[in-house]
């Protein structure tokens, strides 16, 4: 049992070190931080927990939110595995990274810091601008932007330095940092650069001067170089690389932390998404007690069959010994339910070539005739279509469906981020409830929100569940992917809209 205090880089999913992409491949659990880039927690196994501790700016970020942290972090080391605390840029560098691991010393919690490219340095750097520059600047300071707050920075020292000032949280007191430099000596013509959401695809950098920060309109996260240096380097913009979905404005409506990874594939491929999700995971209504009955007496089944990665995690947590499932037949729909199955130690019987209900139908084998158990079990999502069930009870099996986890419809997000969906070129659909989630929410003027022209489902059920709604401009995702529905969205995008679909 150890803790990781993991930093995961300014911003780039490349620039996590290699160690740090070693431990989250086996975690088993993440509490992750909000400036963390989604697609490394696609990096964790299907089956680890994430935890989203991510602090808002302002009121919520006080001591109490750390403390909660703190403790969550030591009940996760108490309980054992691979836990890992991943933090923006290097986790001792601001982010109170030095305190977690203080806290888990004195819990007697082993931990051990894996450190990560600060947006200190990095930022600045993948922007273009030296913080050290010989005859120029031979010193950096790295100083928190809150001014006037406890433990706040000597800025008269700082203004005397002669070197390099990088400061990170102070966009909002930025014309207070101005004044207190000023003060403290430094011209109000010494060039400064704010480089916003540095080393991502959406970086911006703006060159002002010391003066001049008060009216630059970038926003945080942001790093502020002031200094010599800040004039100098190549005006590296990011580079503009034209990908098939240039342009393209995406909805995606799936939630939890696995969004991320098609958030991700989105953005590589030049689209700008838009999240905004209508449905979450929960767990089953009767507190999952059916669900662990099934489990106990699993050995009487004859297959266990699993159409999604949630599944597989709702059932396995109820069976302790993976031997339980000796000599009783495990089906997975797809590569990524079945790879669910291979993190908990078990490896699918059956993993049809067309990944869909009516692909595991076609390819699964009738009950025997005599001797053997012709009950098959079937864990599922309380929404699941009856497809795959009615399929599997006309080959002959006795299908006991059990509720693995139910689909909950989530509040209806803010009225600004709906208009903004409405106006989006398409929307993606992972399942049928995510449809109807959509269909329910309503404008401002109280109708129906507009359905982007194209309409991308994962899989054939949610394509048809649309089309009966009346949807037009569907197509179908060879998978639920990222991959897949990038390619289904990009054989669409940018050419004349067919009439109808
Ligand atoms: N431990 C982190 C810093 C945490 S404090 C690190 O070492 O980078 C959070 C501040 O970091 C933000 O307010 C911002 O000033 C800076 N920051 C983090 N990521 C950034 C990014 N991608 N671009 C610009 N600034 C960033």
């Amino acid at each position: 049992m150890t803790v990781y205090l993991i930093g995961a880089g300014p911003g780039d999913p490349g620039l996590l070190t290699r160690r740090g992409a070693e431990l989250l491949c086996e975690a088993d659990v993440v509490l992750f931080d909000r400036l963390v880039h989604h697609s490394l927690l696609a990096l964790v196994p299907e089956t680890a927990e994430l935890v989203d501790v991510g602090k808002q700016s302002g009121a919520a970020a006080g001591p109490r939110r750390q403390e909660e942290i703190n403790a969550l972090l030591i009940a996760h080391g108490h309980r054992g595995g691979t836990v890992v605390r991943l933090k923006g840029g290097d986790p001792y560098v601001f982010g109170r990274g030095g305190e977690e691991g203080e806290a888990l010393a004195r819990a007697g919690v082993p931990f051990e810091v894996v450190p990560g490219v600060s947006s200190a340095f990095g930022v600045p750097a993948a922007a273009g601008i030296a913080v050290t520059r010989r005859g120029v600047s031979s010193a950096v300071t790295v100083v928190t932007g809150r001014v006037g707050s406890e433990g706040s920075v000597d800025w008269d020292a700082v203004a005397r330095t002669g070197g390099t000032i990088v400061v990170l949280m102070g966009m909002e007191s930025r014309s207070d940092i101005t004044d207190a430099l000023v003060h403290g000596g430094l011209s109000p013509d010494t060039p400064a650069a704010v480089i916003e959401r540095g080393t991502t695809p959406s970086q911006r950098v703006a060159r002002t001067t010391l003066g001049g920060l008060a009216e630059v309109t970038l926003g945080s996260p942001a790093v502020i170089v002031i200094g010599a240096v800040a004039a100098l380097g190549a005006t590296a913009e990011p580079l503009h690389v034209v990908g098939p979905l240039d342009g393209c404005r995406v909805v995606v409506t799936r939630g939890g932390a696995r969004a991320g990874a098609v958030l991700d594939a989105l953005s590589r491929a030049g689209a700008t998404a838009l999240h905004m999700p209508l449905t979450t995971q929960a767990g089953p209504s009767d507190g999952g007690a059916a669900l662990a009955a099934a489990a106990a007496t699993v050995h009487s089944y004859g297959w266990v069959v699993f159409t999604s990665a949630n599944a597989v995690a709702a059932f396995m947590s109820h069976v302790r010994d993976a031997r339980a499932l000796a000599g009783v037949n495990v089906a997975a729909v797809g590569p990524s339910t079945a790879a669910a199955l291979r993190g908990t130690g078990v490896e699918a019987d059956l993993v049809p070539d067309v990944h869909s209900a009516a692909g595991l139908v076609a390819s699964f084998p009738p009950p025997p005739e005599s001797g053997g158990p012709r009950r098959l079990l079937f864990p599922s999502a309380d929404i699941a279509l009856h497809t795959l069930g009615e399929g599997l009870s006309d080959l002959g099996w006795e299908v006991e469906r059990v509720e693995a986890y139910r689909t909950v419809a989530l509040q209806a997000p803010d009225p600004a981020l709906s208009a903004r969906a409405a106006a989006a070129d398409a929307v993606l659909f992972a399942a049928p409830s995510a449809v109807d989630a959509y269909r329910a929410l309503r404008g401002g003027d109280g109708a129906a929100l507009a359905v982007p022209p194209l309409v991308v489902c994962s899989g054939s059920a949610t394509a048809q569940h649309a089309r009966r709604a009346g949807l037009t401009g569907v197509v179908e995702a060879a998978g639920p992917s990222p991959e897949a529905l990038v390619s289904a969205l990009a054989a669409r995008w940018g050419r004349p809209s067919p009439t109808g679909s």
